[in-house]
């Protein structure tokens, strides 16, 4: 196996990354690419050695690392977002040719972001204080202590932007790291780890193992030098996580699927109404926050839907490096066969495809809408992560509401409605993490992201991040000469 494979003439490293090392595997795993199923390399196949190796050099680094001024970890921190904006181009066609989303979106939105994450967390860092305050004459101050190892353990979907929103936190906070990256894109991650020590962040800060999760996964989640784990995935991994973790009591947080509504109110602006939901098709529906199921209010479902299948007929499907493309290709043969298998049997069950419903050219699926559809059926309450919208209408907010809850997920809701006084009373009564009204994934790193139900545990963002990944402290001191009389 190379050590080195050039992508898009970007040499990437196939090896782990640990403790300021490159350390390959006896054995490899074979990446493709999604754009035409070519073989990419290669990669590094780590098992519980790698991992326990991992976490050790995240153990021996973590003293000096919490121990480094604020100040310090913040301006490393930037420097990395740095060595990220130098590499936007090498990043962005790395990221494209792994994991088949658009370059246009990596180019000039996803990778900025990355670096931006790492710039937010550096800052928010700086401003984090509670103020002293005082019981009975005594001062209480609460410090935020970093917590210790952290693993993270991240999807194929956003691969370098879903990483870098926990190792930008978990490492401002002072904790050292641990990064997993899913075996369908794993190539940014060993990126990121080259523009790391680049910017000078010592040796084991950072690490990165790569490999099948049911092979190494245990054995990082499983450690008991591991004090924090962050995970973004499906349900049944986090299950695993959760029962591994249990065993050193490992806080978790956990960031999950979605089933998420776009209610469509007959006040609303039908044609921004059409755009939202036309969005849900973005990285070939392979996003968490997706609104898949379009509730329509009965009186302007036939106008809904007829301008939506002329917007949706319009998309361009096919190679995601052409400016010109609007959706690429899911990632992977097995995700397209899931894919293919809940509308296969959507169809089967009665529903109607208003368009798609069938394979695109290689590794595409064809954006689809199905209607006809019933509430407890499979194609609305599973997450098919693919680009599978379904269809339903209401009649009245009550309707809306109860159709919109009705999952086992709870992650986000969007509205498009014009009546402001609608959405306040509507969004107050939706389970969801995030709640849009007018408007899809706008997402400040100052909010609480996070989901209810299966859709995950706790919330990350600005203060919440550190809260997760520090251990609070608070220290009561007596004024001088105090004597407790009782
Ligand atoms: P997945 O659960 O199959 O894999 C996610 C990661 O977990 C991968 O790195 C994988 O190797 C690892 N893993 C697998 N088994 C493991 C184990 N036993 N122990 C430890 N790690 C293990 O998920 P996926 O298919 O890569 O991603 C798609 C899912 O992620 C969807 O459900 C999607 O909704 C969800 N997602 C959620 C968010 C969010 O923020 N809520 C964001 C993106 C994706």
């Amino acid at each position: 196996m190379p050590d080195k494979i050039v992508v898009a003439g970007v040499p990437v490293d196939t090896r782990h990354w640990i403790g300021g090392r490159r350390v390959a595997s006896g054995d490899t795993f074979a990446d493709h690419s999604p754009i035409d199923g070519r073989l990419i390399g290669e990669i590094a196949r780590g098992g519980p050695a790698e991992a326990r190796a991992a976490v050790a050099a995240a153990r021996d680094a973590f003293p000096s690392w919490a121990a480094t001024s604020r100040s310090e970890r913040a301006r490393l921190l930037h420097a990395v977002a740095d060595g990220v904006e130098k590499r936007i181009e090498e990043l962005a066609i790395v990221e494209t040719t792994d994991n088949g989303a658009l370059l246009r979106s990596h180019r000039r939105g996803v990778m900025p972001r990355v670096a931006h994450n790492f710039r937010f967390f550096a800052d928010w860092l700086l401003t984090l204080e509670h103020d002293d305050f005082e019981t009975r004459g005594h001062t209480n101050h609460v410090s935020w202590d970093p917590a210790g190892p952290a693993v993270l353990i991240t999807p194929w979907n956003a691969p370098l932007m879903l990483a870098t929103w926990k190792v930008a936190p978990a490492l401002a906070a002072g904790n050292t790291v641990v990064l997993k990256p899913a075996e369908w894109s794993p190539l940014t991650a060993s990126l990121l780890a080259d523009i790391a020590a680049e910017a000078g962040l010592p040796a084991g800060v950072l690490n990165v193992v790569q490999g099948y999760g049911a092979e190494i996964g245990d054995a990082l989640t499983s450690h008991p030098d591991v004090r924090r784990i962050s995970f973004t995935g499906s349900v049944p991994t986090a299950r695993r996580i959760a029962g591994s973790a249990a065993a050193n009591l490992t806080p978790l947080s956990l960031e999950l699927g979605g089933k998420s509504p776009l209610l469509v109110f007959a006040d609303a602006d039908l044609d921004l109404a059409v755009d939202l939901a036309v969005e849900q098709y973005d990285n070939a529906g392979q996003v968490c926050l997706a609104a898949t199921r379009i509730l329509v209010e009965e009186s302007v479902a036939e106008e809904f839907t007829r301008r939506f299948v002329a917007k949706a007929g319009a998309l361009v499907q096919g190679d995601p490096r052409d400016e010109a493309t609007d959706i690429g290709p899911n990632i992977h043969p097995r995700q397209l066969e899931k894919i293919d298998g809940f509308v296969r049997r959507a169809l089967a069950a009665g529903a109607r495809a208003v368009i798609g419903g069938q394979r695109g050219d290689g590794q595409c699926y064809a954006p689809t809408l199905l209607t006809d559809v019933a509430q407890d059926s499979e194609i609305v309450q599973e997450e098919v992560f693919g680009p599978v919208l379904t269809l339903q209408t209401f009649a009245g907010e009550e309707e809306a509401v109860r159709l919109a809850n009705d999952t086992r997920f709870g992650l986000a809701a969007t509205l498009a409605t014009g009546d402001p006084e609608r959405a306040a009373r509507v969004g107050a009564r939706l389970v969801a993490g995030t709640v849009w009204v007018n408007c899809f994934f706008v997402r400040d790193l100052q909010a609480p992201f996070g989901g209810s139900r299966l859709s995950g545990v706790g919330r990350e963002g600005g203060t919440w991040s550190f809260d997760f990944y520090c251990d609070l402290k608070n220290t009561v001191t007596a004024p001088k000469g105090w004597k407790d009389h009782g």
